[in-house]
């Protein structure tokens, strides 16, 4: 991209190695058996990647929305369900710490996050409200100088690994009365649930959290009570914008096994690649690809510039994020069309990126929630909620 820095060059060249040593060996493994890469982890703390876009202040490497975006598009394309784990570590957690914690949460929370000694990980989603992440269920109720929690968070991811979970609870009655706590493994009355098996994102560790009468110091509630919904937000934008890397990643590396395969594999004497439907494909899954690419970084670099409103964020991460998923899973369908039989095996990887792009579609806001996001900011609440 025309407007990488050095800094973001030397980070894309470190990232990119780093995913050929320590994922590429280990990935195919940890997918079939739903695995997790912990040790990658912890040699993402010595790279200085987990605390990506927390201030060199408060120990993290202080970069912005660009460079992590970059991380997630190279490590993405080696092994999206490490990245996604890394998202939720370094984006859904440690930079809602880093942005809205006290200094006291910071000095007492991010050196065990940064280093990788401990995993983190968000949960807002439950079982009865996903896309309605509003109506929430999950309850704190405060007594003197803590809040006592109850509820069930689902699909939440490192749910089964992590140690440090970034959650939401219901403060009052109103959709909108939202408070934050920050739960810890080991806390009595928390417990990590049910591990899920997944089509997907099966290095991916994906779980349950539950709080039954389970005690939170005060202080470790972030921000004021019932304060939470902007952060909640913005931080979803950001999500978004980032995520995008990840199906960038997934669809870069399908065309490229699919380019190789054209040119190698022949058919009535020729190389598939001289077929005009084959070139039509690639061309095409390239093109969309390359497309999604300046969508996805333009959004972060206006992130990082301060150019968006919230509003006008939200629909440029939405685009971003609705686009580059489809357009993942879609290459990575044409990847496995291309390589015929070969595609529908584990011979190839085409077929976990497939398993693993769909999930673009999913997670941090549907497809549908995101049109509708979209059209909010262009049509007005108005007519879209008439
Ligand atoms: C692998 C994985 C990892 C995840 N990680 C996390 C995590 O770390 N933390 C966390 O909090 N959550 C996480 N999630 C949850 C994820 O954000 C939700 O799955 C997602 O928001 C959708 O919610 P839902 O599954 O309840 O679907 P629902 O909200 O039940 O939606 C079901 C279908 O209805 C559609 N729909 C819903 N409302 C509307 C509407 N108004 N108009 C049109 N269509 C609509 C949806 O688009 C979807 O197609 C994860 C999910 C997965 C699968």
């Amino acid at each position: 991209m025309w407007f990488f820095s050095e800094e973001h060059q030397m980070l894309q060249k470190t990232v990119r190695q780093f995913s050929q040593d320590e994922l590429a060996p280990r990935i195919e493994k940890l997918d079939h058996e739903e695995g997790f890469n912990l040790e990658a982890f912890r040699k993402m703390g010595d790279l200085g990647l987990l605390g990506i876009t927390v201030s060199e202040e408060d120990g993290g490497a202080g970069l912005d929305a660009v460079a992590a975006t970059i991380v997630m598009e190279e490590m993405g394309a080696v092994d999206a369900s490490t990245t996604l784990s890394y998202l939720a570590h370094s984006i859904l957690c440690v930079n809602q710490i880093g942005v809205n914690g006290t200094a006291e949460q910071k000095k007492r929370l991010l050196p065990r996050l940064i280093s990788g000694e401990a995993i983190g990980g968000m949960g807002m989603s439950e079982p009865d409200f996903g896309s309605d992440a509003l109506g929430m269920k999950t309850k704190a109720v405060r007594q003197g100088d803590h809040y006592v929690l109850n509820g069930t968070k689902t699909w939440i991811t490192n749910g089964p690994v992590g140690d440090v979970f970034y959650c939401y609870a219901r403060t009052g009655e109103g959709r909108k009365e939202i408070s934050t706590f920050i739960v810890e493994r080991g806390m009595k009355g928390f417990s990590t649930g049910k591990k899920f098996s997944k089509m997907g994102m099966r290095a991916s560790p994906t779980g349950e959290l539950v709080f039954s009468d389970c005690k939170v110091a005060s202080s470790n509630r972030v921000g004021e009570e019932n304060s939470s919904l902007k952060m909640m937000m913005k931080n979803l934008d950001l999500e978004r914008i980032t995520i995008s890397g990840i199906s960038l990643g997934v669809a870069r590396a399908a065309i490229e096994v699919a380019s190789r395969y054209a040119q190698e594999r022949k058919a009535f004497g020729k190389p598939i690649g001289a077929f005009q439907q084959i070139q039509e494909r690639i061309a095409e899954a390239s093109s969309w690809y390359e497309a999604c690419r300046s969508l996805t970084y333009q959004a972060a670099k206006m992130w990082d510039l301060g150019l968006m409103t919230g509003k006008e964020a939200s629909m440029m991460a939405g685009k971003a994020k609705l686009q580059s998923g489809q357009m993942a899973t879609q290459v990575a369908l044409d990847a496995i069309q291309i390589l015929g039989g070969y595609g529908y095996t584990r011979e190839f990887p085409v077929e976990r990126y497939m398993r693993d792009a769909k999930l673009m579609e999913i997670g941090a806001g549907t497809n549908e929630i995101l049109r509708i996001v979209i059209a909010r900011q262009i049509l007005g609440n108005e007519v879209v909620d008439a």
